[in-house]
């Protein structure tokens, strides 16, 4: 049928005005869909709604075809697995840190259950939520308390609101008014959070002094931020952490550092990682309060930490917009794992971030080695190449891992159009596209992943979405 939906008016399933078929009739064709009813009728009804609009060729066939592929789309935004390739250790458009085994079992357990959220079990009432983990937490960071929030944001948010209350000047570095990923502005923190900002110094350079002519009455808290996910070189100067903490505390002044990647274990044992500050360093050094992400370098879920000073971090919980950023008992027995795995030291075994950041180059040379062969089946050719690995979700900018990936080419297919091909498979595999090639780095891929990349290559140079099934549902 090559004709427009309004040159057939006297198909008997078409609406008789338009040409476009009703919602029933193309519901009849789709047959069940694993998405809920509701979604695919939504689904219907905006592909013939559209197809009103700006009819198209192919009748009938035509419009449940476009169905289809609006289903299939909308199917893909759910929530699932996807093959990280990319060799970015901490992406945030993939959520960051993987859970381990521990960690991922206790959020089952927990979800599927009651728990001691916030009951104390001793006294048989009412509890501090998440009175062990931030125990826990405390001892890791070596501070005297510590408490967790929604994430990183959160957290600078609810420290900016607190400690300007009254006193509404944060003293922050010219070098630090920073954008932290998307939608993450230092200076628009500040402002939400209702803070002054008080400008010291200049973009590369800033001194003691400039923090000391800065700090006055209206000064509530010194703030400095990690500059976590790029770094600057050359004529660059920034005071050390105990020098403007000696300052704020001369002057009476809080002061907090905003540590974002949350490193608790030395990073640089990793061979090419830098060197980064914990927070037990940071807190050492004088700071009243570090805050730091839970899903970066911590290696666990979403969520915010504060510690520090027993007598702010308290303050801070009696905020009672607190509340408002409080964690899920999900986040809580992630997290307790979590923390657990780093003070019992079994981190670097336990925790996939620590387990990628940590993976040999002769055993990722191993398994690209596997695969190559195990592609030479397939119209293909495959190259192993080592170059370097990203940490990335805004850490340690300068530290390139070695790694090892595979660089596909295709005679029939452009790099582009095979690494778009992997990423509407099943499970999507998500690569990149260097040199001319298409790029699968080992370093994120699970190696129990290895059997479903071959496979996912197989079926994208095979036409693509053999892997999908009906409707892609
Ligand atoms: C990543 C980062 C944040 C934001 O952390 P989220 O947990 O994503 O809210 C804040 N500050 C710094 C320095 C960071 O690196």
């Amino acid at each position: 049928m090559k004709q427009a939906f309004v040159s057939q008016p006297a198909d008997p399933v078409a609406d008789p005005r338009r040409g476009v078929p009703s919602v029933e009739r193309v519901l009849q064709e789709l047959g069940p869909s694993a998405l809920p009813r509701p979604i695919v009728v939504a689904e219907v009804r905006r592909t013939l709604a559209a197809l009103r609009r700006e009819p198209v060729q192919g009748g009938f066939d035509a419009a449940v075809a476009r169905v289809r592929a609006a289903l299939r789309s909308r199917s893909r935004q759910r929530l699932q697995v996807v093959v990280n390739a990319t060799g970015v250790v901490l992406h945030t458009n993939f959520g960051r840190a993987p859970l381990g085994a521990v960690a991922t079992a206790a959020v089952a357990e927990v979800a599927a259950n009651y728990g001691n959220v916030e009951f104390d079990l001793e006294a048989g009432g009412r509890g501090g939520r998440g009175a062990y983990v931030e125990h826990a937490l405390a001892l890791l960071c070596e501070a005297e308390a510590a408490t967790v929030v929604n994430n990183c944001a959160a957290a600078l948010v609810l420290v900016l609101r607190h400690l300007t209350a009254s006193r509404r000047e944060v003293v922050l570095s010219r070098g630090e008014l920073v954008q932290i990923g998307g939608g993450f502005r230092i200076p628009e923190i500040l402002e939400a959070s209702g803070a002054v900002l008080r400008e010291v110094g200049t973009t590369n350079r800033t001194t003691v002094e400039d923090y000391a002519r800065a700090i006055g009455p209206a000064t509530g808290l010194v703030l400095k931020v990690h500059r976590s996910n790029f770094f600057m070189d050359g004529f660059v100067a920034a005071p050390p952490t105990a020098a403007i903490a000696a300052l704020a505390h001369e002057r009476g002044v809080p002061f907090a550092e905003d540590l974002g990647s949350g490193a608790v274990f030395a990073t640089d044992e990793i061979a090419g990682v830098e060197p980064e500050p914990t927070p037990a360093e940071v807190l050492r050094h004088g700071a009243d309060l570090v805050t730091f992400s839970g899903d970066k370098l911590l290696g666990g879920p979403q969520a915010g930490i504060i510690a520090g000073s027993a007598t702010l971090v308290a303050a801070l919980k009696r905020e009672p917009f607190f509340r408002a950023l409080r964690c899920d008992k999900l986040a809580f027995a992630a997290l307790q794992a979590t923390v657990d795995a780093h003070l019992a030291d079994t981190a670097a075994t336990e925790l996939p971030v620590q387990v990628m950041l940590r993976a040999s180059e002769p055993d990722l040379r191993a398994r690209a080695e596997r695969m190559a062969a195990a592609l030479s089946v397939y119209p293909v050719s495959v190259e192993v190449t080592t170059g370097p690995a990203e940490i990335g979700g805004g850490c340690l900018p300068r530290s390139a891992i070695p790694s090892v990936a595979i660089e596909l080419a295709s005679k029939s297919l452009a790099p582009a159009a095979l690494a778009r091909r992997l990423a509407e498979g099943d499970p999507p595999v998500i690569g990149t596209v260097a040199r001319g090639r298409c790029r699968l780095d080992f370093r994120t891929v699970f190696p129990s992943q290895d059997d479903t990349l071959v496979r996912a290559i197989g079926t994208a140079l095979a036409g693509g979405e053999a892997a999908d099934g009906p409707q892609g549902a």
